[in-house]
């Protein structure tokens, strides 16, 4: 029957680690992969998230049923608390729905799924940064969503291209979709600045855009998860509807227990129930009912005002951690006099930093150094430690010079 299938290409991000992982040399450095890493080099399991761990397991009224459709009712009310803000006049509204998916791929995939099916304006386009997250345009197109792209990095200032960013959101047609990244923009680290916000807001506004947020990172890259959300609060207190994907991967360790929600903020409480009526007829389709040990443990730590706040510390631990080792990056390629400004380095924020290293170089990274990262120059923070710092920083002093 398949005789004639073409086999697809490997997922870039996870054939560097596996490439990584086979590779013998002592000094190898991991900057692919976007997890945390402590400064010894290890995964961390969040100390707050081994006390939810062990409440759960002392708790005899536990047991393995389904849950809802839609997922864990306090784990939705408390996701969409946290990413609004407890005084949001959205969920004191009633207007705020909510579906647990798996993880943030899946929020993305359950909204694009759902703008699929139902977005008012027919064959508009979904608008992803340029560059953004690979899964973006594989999700929309996907669901047979057309995938156009905005400017967002300027290699220029290793910064935010506002203009053009503005340019294509003045451009696009009446109505069109955006996603957005509300903080620590992956791959680039660059977000926009309140005022900033503020101007994409007027646009969005203006030419009726759809506002679908991507938050991958609420607490992880400032360390205070008000200041992360910002942009999303903003928005909802100017009146957007919007989706807002929620992944608790990073700012809970919980990689492989898929632990994300869908925040839907509509216009009445009444449609907020006509949508979470469809996504839950959608999901019912594709994975029935989400799974519920992640969504346990996020419930049980943000629903738990002690816990919470010890959570609030494991999110400094990790977020300080990676400003320090931005910081040490910079010290390093300072001293060492590379060639070029490497103030962007301290200047992002979040798991990533976009380099401005080019292919070639990188190869070279790979192949002289044993140093695995991305192709377009993006360094996930977290793979250094003060044991690797000086060692990255003078192989990119060489790829530099030669
Ligand atoms: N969106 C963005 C921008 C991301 O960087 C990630 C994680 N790499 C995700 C969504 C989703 O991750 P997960 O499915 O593991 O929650």
């Amino acid at each position: 029957v398949f005789e004639d299938i073409k086999a697809a290409p490997a997922d870039v991000i996870f054939a560097l680690t596996a490439s990584y992982a086979a590779d013998t040399y002592d000094k190898k450095v991991n900057l692919g992969v976007g997890a945390y890493r402590t400064e010894e080099g290890k995964p961390w399991v969040l100390p707050v998230v081994k006390k939810a761990d062990h409440i759960l397991v002392d708790d005899n009224n536990l047991d393995h049923e389904y849950l809802p459709i839609l997922g864990q009712k306090a784990f939705r009310e408390a996701s969409a608390k946290l990413i609004l803000g407890a005084n949001s006049k959205a969920l004191a509204e009633g207007r705020v729905g909510a579906a647990q998916c798996i993880s943030g791929t899946g929020a993305v995939y359950t909204g694009a799924h759902f703008l699929s099916k139902h977005y008012p304006i027919k064959g508009a386009a979904c608008y992803i940064s340029k560059p953004t997250w690979a899964n973006h345009r594989a999700i929309f197109e996907g669901v047979g969503i057309p995938v156009l792209e905005y400017p967002y990095w300027d290699p220029a200032t290793k910064g935010l291209d506002l203009k053009g960013m503005l340019g294509a959101m003045q451009s696009a047609a009446n109505g069109s979709i955006f996603l957005l990244h509300p903080c620590a923009h992956n791959p680039t680290g660059v977000d926009p600045t309140p005022d900033q916000w503020r101007q994409i807001a007027d646009v969005m506004e203006a030419k009726g855009h759809f506002t679908f947020f991507d938050c991958a990172y609420q607490g992880f890259a400032s360390g205070s998860l008000d200041k992360d959300a910002y942009s999303v609060r903003y928005f909802v207190e100017r009146g957007f509807e919007l989706f807002v994907a929620q992944s608790f991967s990073k700012n809970f360790g919980l990689y492989s227990e898929r632990a994300g929600n869908l925040t839907v903020v509509a216009k009445t409480p009444e449609i907020k129930n006509r949508i979470e009526s469809q996504i839950a007829k959608a999901q019912r389709a594709v994975i029935s009912n989400p799974p519920a040990y992640g969504s346990r443990i996020v419930s049980t730590v943000l629903t738990n005002e002690k816990l919470y706040k010890e959570w609030e510390q494991n999110l400094s631990t990790m977020a300080n951690r990676i400003i320090h080792m931005r910081k040490a990056l910079f010290d390093e390629l300072t001293r060492l006099q590379t060639p070029g400004k490497w103030n962007h380095i301290v200047d992002q924020i979040g798991m990533f930093s976009f380099t401005g290293l080019t292919t070639p170089q990188v190869k070279v990274l790979k192949e002289k150094y044993h140093v695995y990262l991305t192709d377009n120059g993006r360094i996930s923070m977290a793979g250094l430690n003060s044991k690797n710092v000086k060692y990255f920083a003078q192989a990119v002093d060489y790829v530099v010079r030669n």
